[in-house]
């Protein structure tokens, strides 16, 4: 099955763009560039009304319709160019199945696709896959994203299209700045869809409310010989603190619409202990309550040592919000999906992400964006594959939007 879907695809997995580290004034790695300049080119043979780039590599680019010669109608489309740093995305060596037949995919000698360990490979029955060799990801997410805005391109009627299309191809979302590397003052759009998700039969409007919590602990280290009544371990103290938070609100034992604290990180000694947290719920409020009861141990910790100062200091930082908020003032953006769905006969559910994507940033920064599936499954590791038929029907679902 070579159609354009997966020449595109299997040219962008090519390009190693596992995220780094966030640079300041850069994307995290110079192979975003490199695949920047190839869409870039490609983008070039359509056409573009406006194509720029910029210092961070995100690409914009906008096609105007006939029909839409004002941009009033302009709907915008993104998808991240970057792969996640949770496992290597070196030499990537992607394979074709043509009509899986349901039974075990041998990736290599070692690893093996299994339905009864993956359940979803039984919606993509008779389906063209895309799998690894198991060694590396396959960077589905997101290069699906962009694969499919590709494929609507190529057949984005310019004459008859209802809506303009605008693009954003984003940088170094798996490390959390996308939305920071997007000018959103050239955007001409007012709402959009992040495509970024896995199975298309879900429709995402909702995805978790995120903070994250940085806990200094400062100790008081002296000679273990002569530290009876002297010493504060902030080990202890952190481990203390840690503790004390509800076991049973963390991710391993956390589902669906359950929030959860996830501690990350802890270095230190004697002296200084940092423990690193992100706290996710759907419900604001829950998230509060959770920021504040992680407020009150502190400041009970802090009244048993009674020093005069406090050893335990919490630094709380919101990371994004629920875009449920911005979309539920504009039902439209899903409504309208779903109306599409319904014209092809497509089965849909909505879900909540127990995420974030680009959109969900965006969706608070003036730009409403409810997130669709790519068909990439089993994202971030080594079992991930895309359902190239669900992809295509992405781009049909896309295809009738854009109609509508
Ligand atoms: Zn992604």
């Amino acid at each position: 099955m070579k159609n354009n879907f997966v020449c595109n695809f299997l040219k962008y997995v090519s390009f190693d763009t596992t995220a780094g580290e966030p640079q300041e004034n850069k994307a995290s790695c110079e192979n975003q560039y490199v695949l920047g300049h190839y869409l870039v080119e490609q983008l070039k043979k359509y056409n573009p009304d406006i194509l720029e780039t910029n210092k961070f590599g995100t690409i914009h680019a906008v096609f105007k319709s006939k029909q839409d010669s004002d941009l009033k109608n302009s709907i915008c489309l993104l998808a991240h160019m970057d792969t996640s740093p949770s496992c290597s995305g070196f030499n990537i060596k992607p394979r074709i199945i043509e009509k899986y037949d349901g039974k075990v995919i041998k990736l290599n000698d070692a690893t093996s696709l299994n339905p009864n360990e993956f359940p979803s490979l039984n919606r993509c029955l008779g389906h063209s896959l895309i799998v690894t060799d198991g060694t590396t990801l396959l960077g589905g997410d997101d290069k699906a994203g962009i694969a499919i805005i590709m494929d609507l391109l190529t057949n984005f009627d310019r004459n008859t299209f209802k809506h303009s299309l605008e693009i954003l191809f984003t940088t170094d979302e798996e490390i959390g700045v996308d939305a920071f590397h997007v000018d959103l003052d050239k955007l001409v759009s007012k709402y959009g869809y992040t495509i970024d998700g896995g199975d298309i039969l879900y429709i995402s409007n909702e995805n978790f409310n995120a903070y994250s919590m940085v806990v200094t602990v400062k100790g008081i280290s002296i000679h273990p010989g002569s530290a009876k009544d002297k010493m504060i371990n902030a080990i202890n103290v952190a481990m203390d603190f840690h503790n004390k938070l509800p076991k049973d609100q963390r991710p391993e034992h956390t589902e669906h619409k359950q929030g959860f604290y996830h501690l990350l990180d802890i270095k230190g000694n004697e002296e200084l202990t940092t423990l690193t947290y992100i706290i996710r719920d759907f419900d604001l409020k829950e998230l509060h309550k959770k920021i504040d009861y992680a407020k009150q141990i502190a400041q009970n910790i802090n009244k048993t040592y009674n020093k005069g100062y406090d050893i335990v200091e919490l630094s709380i930082e919101e990371t994004y919000l629920n875009m449920k908020e911005a979309l539920d003032k504009n039902p439209h953006i899903v409504q309208n999906v779903i109306n599409s769905y319904k014209r092809l006969n497509l089965e849909y559910k909505m879900e909540a992400i127990r995420g974030g994507t680009t959109g969900a940033h965006l969706s608070f920064m003036g730009l409403p964006c409810a997130n669709l599936g790519t068909g990439d499954y089993n994202c971030h590791g080594r079992y991930e594959f895309v359902d190239v038929d669900q992809a295509l029907k992405m781009v049909e679902v896309l295809i009738d939007l854009f109609n509508n």
